[in-house]
């Protein structure tokens, strides 16, 4: 096979799930009508025939996953309901994936590793008469840097003369291997008690968020920039700070804000509000206090001093916001400083100390006037909402697969790397993964990320794009 048909048939294969994806998407969308909370996540991942399907029929103790003999039949439903010990989970079975097709290997890890962003354990399932494929390496190399619980499960062992084989499972490097027989039932009981234990009591998704509750924000910048001006700003035009709203308790160091009609909760204030002023030598645990109040928000205000040189200490904020991975809004304020001299001035020092953030929401505002200070409501809604934002796994690989024919990566040692497979893995951030035959040089990856933005917008949001190169042994199955 050539490898221009190889890309096609990759293509082919894994577009061809497009319902399959939508399906795991809608997973996420819609909470459990009937019993009210949403329940923990369990993923369900292998290569074709491994027996996904009839473990989770097991799982569930009902015939619904439709099971048909003929290898990678798509099934229409992919999320099922179970129960174990009183305890109610979510199977997701992300089976129906064609085999034989040299993309299969770049499918199947993508498939692991939309499962370990997602969901809240990982069941991957192997075949212990067959042993570990380079399919199954493929999988074990992704869920190998998962955070999320991974179970091993080997599964047809009908009997135990198969236990060495079992055993030789370990090289996978994803713990032990544990035995079952998914036609026959054997060990189902000790897996779902394995896989109790592993699933938290709450869905990742809901983790760290009130649902519904109010968007944190941190407002962060160096000292001396107008922070607890801004805040007093805000919270004063609304005549008081909102005690509480309906089902959210307010930790003592934040702050309910009324903006624009909207409650806001501004992490971490106390200090602010306190007007604590940081000696010297006292900036270590300055910038300690800035780095915590981001990680607890979703969104940063990094103030800046637009009166004054952007300095090295703004920078240091901002790149703590790029690295945690929230969304952006940079507010210049002092701007009743700003003179046209300045201005022009400030114009060039952005040029040279943003380029890191070109993406960012940008008002321009002054605590001690007002001005501008209501364009923060909308510029938090529109990063927010970038950085909530998810494309379909349809519209992504359609829109880069005209990107790529349109201008394909550079070539290099002879070799022109293709991208078989693209996903967002994630949101908040988005997140993407390409799947490639070949590196993808930086300047290339940069170019998408351009493309990304231009085509679908992240204003505010910062966008992490990884490349996952399939290695040459999958190639050779
Ligand atoms: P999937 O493609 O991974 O969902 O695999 P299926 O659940 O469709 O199973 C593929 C084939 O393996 C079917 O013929 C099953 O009957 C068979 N199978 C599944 N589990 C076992 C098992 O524990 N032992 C044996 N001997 N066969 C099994
Ligand atoms: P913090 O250390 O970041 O909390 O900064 P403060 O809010 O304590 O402000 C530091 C100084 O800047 C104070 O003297 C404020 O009055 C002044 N300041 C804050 N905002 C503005 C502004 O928009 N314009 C001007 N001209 N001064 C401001």
């Amino acid at each position: 096979m050539s490898d221009a048909d190889s890309f096609e048939t990759a293509l082919d294969g894994t577009w061809s799930d497009e319902s399959d994806w939508a399906a795991l998407e809608g997973a996420f969308d819609t909470d459990d009508a009937e019993a009210g909370a949403p329940t923990p996540v369990l993923a369900v991942v292998g290569r074709p025939n491994v027996g996904k399907s009839t473990l989770v029929n097991r799982i569930l103790g009902r015939r619904e996953a439709v099971v048909q003999d003929v290898p990678g039949v798509t099934r229409d439903r992919v999320t099922y309901d179970a129960q174990w010990s009183g305890r109610r989970f979510t199977v997701m079975d992300t089976g129906g994936w064609e085999p034989g097709l040299e993309g299969l290997p770049a499918a199947i890890a993508a498939q692991a590793e939309y499962a370990m962003t997602h969901a809240d354990a990982v069941l991957v399932v192997v075949d212990a008469t067959v042993g570990a494929t380079s399919t199954d390496e493929a999988v074990a190399r992704v869920l190998r840097r998962s955070k999320t619980p991974v179970i091993l499960v080997a599964n047809k062992v009908d009997d135990q003369r198969l236990m060495p084989d079992v055993a030789a499972l370990w090289s996978l490097g994803l713990g032990e291997p544990f035995p079952v027989s998914a036609l026959h039932g054997r060990n189902s009981g000790d897996l779902l008690d394995a896989i109790l234990a592993a699933l938290p009591e709450t869905p990742r998704e809901t983790y760290g968020a009130t649902p519904g509750g109010p968007r944190r924000v941190a407002l962060v910048g160096k000292p001396n920039v107008g922070k607890s001006s801004l805040l007093n700003r805000l919270t004063g035009e609304n005549r008081s700070v909102v005690d509480s709203v309906a089902g959210t308790t307010v930790d003592p160091v934040d702050s309910l804000v009324d903006l624009d009609d909207e409650v806001w909760r501004f992490v971490d204030t106390a200090g602010l509000r306190k007007r604590v002023n940081f000696a010297s030598g006292m900036e270590y645990y300055a910038s300690l206090r800035t780095k915590a109040a981001i990680e607890s928000a979703e969104v940063a205000i990094v103030l800046i001093d637009a009166g004054e040189p952007i300095a090295e200490q703004d920078l240091r904020v901002l790149t703590m916001v790029v690295e945690s991975g929230r969304a952006l809004v940079l507010a210049f304020n002092k701007w009743d400083l700003v003179d046209e001299d300045r201005r022009l001035q400030l114009d060039k020092e952005l040029d040279r100390g943003l380029v890191r953030v070109p993406w960012a929401e940008r008002v321009n505002v002054s605590a001690l006037t007002g001005r501008s200070v209501r364009k923060l409501a909308p510029a938090l809604r529109r990063s927010l909402e970038s950085w909530d934002t998810r494309i379909s796994t349809g519209h992504l690989n359609s829109w880069i697969s005209d990107l790529v024919a349109a201008t394909p990566p550079p070539v290099r040692g002879g070799k022109q790397p293709k991208i078989l497979f693209a996903t967002q893995a994630g949101t908040r951030p988005p997140t993407f993964v390409l799947f490639t035959s070949g590196f993808l040089e930086a300047g290339y990856r940069r170019f998408i990320e351009r493309k990304l933005r231009e085509q679908f917008g992240f204003s505010g949001s910062p966008v992490r794009i990884s490349v996952r190169v399939r290695e040459k042994k999958d190639r050779k199955r």
